[in-house]
C-alpha cells in the first residue's frame, strides 16, 4: 500500500461525517453524468429523425425539379449533422459544456480551472477530497 493510500485512510477513518458528504457528493456527481448523458443522447436521437426527414424532403424537391430548394435542406442538414457531432462529443464528455473554461474532476467533483497550472492539479490529485474518494 503505498503511503498515500494509508494516509487517505486514516483521513477517512478519523471522520465518518466527512465519509458521507463524500460519499453523497459522490453519487451526485454521478447521477448528474448519468442524467446529462441521456439528455444528449435524446437530442441525437431527435436530430437524427430530423435528418432523416429532410433528407427524404431534399429528395423530394429534388425529384421536382426544385434544385434550389432542395440545396438550401441538404445546407440546413449540413447545420444539423455538426450539431450531431458537437452533440456526440458532449455526450462522451457531458461536463465539457456545463463550463467551457472549467473541468470538474470525474473522481470527486471538484472544479477545476482548464488554465490550472500542473502543480495545482497535481495538489489537487493530491488532495484530501479527491484522494479521499478515489480509495473508496
Ligand atoms: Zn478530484
Amino acid at each position: 500500500m503505498s503511503s498515500l493510500k494509508v494516509y487517505s485512510l486514516k483521513w477517512i477513518l478519523k471522520s465518518k461525517k466527512a465519509l458521507e458528504e463524500l460519499i453523497s457528493r459522490f453519487l451526485i456527481v454521478k447521477s448528474q453524468r448519468k442524467s446529462l448523458i441521456s439528455n444528449y443522447v435524446s437530442r441525437i436521437e431527435s436530430l437524427n429523425k430530423k435528418i432523416n426527414f429532410f433528407l427524404e424532403q431534399a429528395e423530394i424537391l429534388g425529384e421536382e425539379g426544385k434544385i434550389d430548394e432542395s440545396e438550401n435542406l441538404l445546407k440546413e442538414i449540413e447545420k444539423m449533422k455538426l450539431q450531431r457531432t458537437e452533440l456526440s462529443t458532449m455526450s462522451e464528455n457531458p461536463f465539457l459544456q456545463m463550463e467551457k473554461q472549467m473541468r470538474v474532476c470525474e473522481i470527486c467533483g471538484a472544479m477545476q480551472s482548464m488554465s490550472d497550472t500542473e502543480k495545482r492539479l497535481t495538489t489537487h490529485l493530491e488532495g484530501k477530497l479527491h484522494t479521499g474518494i478515489s480509495v473508496l
